[in-house]
């Protein structure tokens, strides 16, 4: 299992964004999936009590549900990205039924960045998806989504592995919930003491 991005899945996808290009100690925490009802205002929360402003890639079929979530996460001052309508992989999704399901989204996601469900896509969906969005992937997996692992396994998969122009994955799901609710706050914390800065600038 990878935490840090292999370089060789970099290397094929060079128009992708892994890694911001920066020297200074920025930053950018990323939560895929969701809005859900419980863990969205844990997450919400827990960014507000460490003044932190992260983006979250949220899935159309939820925010339609969730209108009033989206809204919360916007007020709150962080980004909003899309990350398609129904969760599809671009791997094994025809090419327009992909990208109709990402315009799909757009009715309730309003964002210029997307983010591939499972970081599945294909080089002709980044094409025509490239016209609109600037297509977002991350360098830093924390694994928050699986099951039994520790927390400190998660703790340590961030902090032993975050760097200047970091792109850190959690997520925004039940699946998830617990393992934040163990790891997210001390993660938060650490970043913090190593005085990182939180960019939601893309
Ligand atoms: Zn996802």
């Amino acid at each position: 299992m990878f935490v840090k991005t292999p370089l060789i899945t970099k290397y094929f996808y060079p128009s992708l964004v892994w890694k911001k290009d920066t020297d200074q100690k920025k930053i950018w925490i990323t939560f895929d999936d969701g809005p859900n009802e419980k863990v969205t205002p844990y997450v919400v929360n827990v960014l507000e009590k460490f003044n932190i402003k992260a983006t979250f890639f949220v899935i159309g079929n939820q925010a339609k549900k969730h209108p009033e979530l989206v809204e919360l996460i916007i007020n709150n001052g962080h980004k909003i990205g899309n990350h398609s309508f129904s969760h599809l992989n671009g791997f094994c999704t025809n090419n327009n039924k992909y990208l109709e399901d990402v315009e799909k989204a757009k009715k309730y996601i309003d964002s210029d960045i997307f983010r591939p469900p499972y970081g599945k896509i294909t080089p002709f969906q980044i094409k025509n998806l490239k016209k609109e969005f600037k297509i977002i992937m991350w360098d830093i997996m924390s694994w928050d989504f699986k099951e039994n692992i520790s927390s400190n396994k998660i703790y340590r998969n961030v902090i032993n592995n975050v760097e200047n122009g970091s792109i850190i994955l959690f997520h925004n799901n039940l699946k998830s919930y617990k393992n934040l609710k163990n790891s997210l706050e001390i993660i938060l914390e650490k970043l913090k003491e190593k005085e990182y800065q939180f960019s939601t600038t893309w």
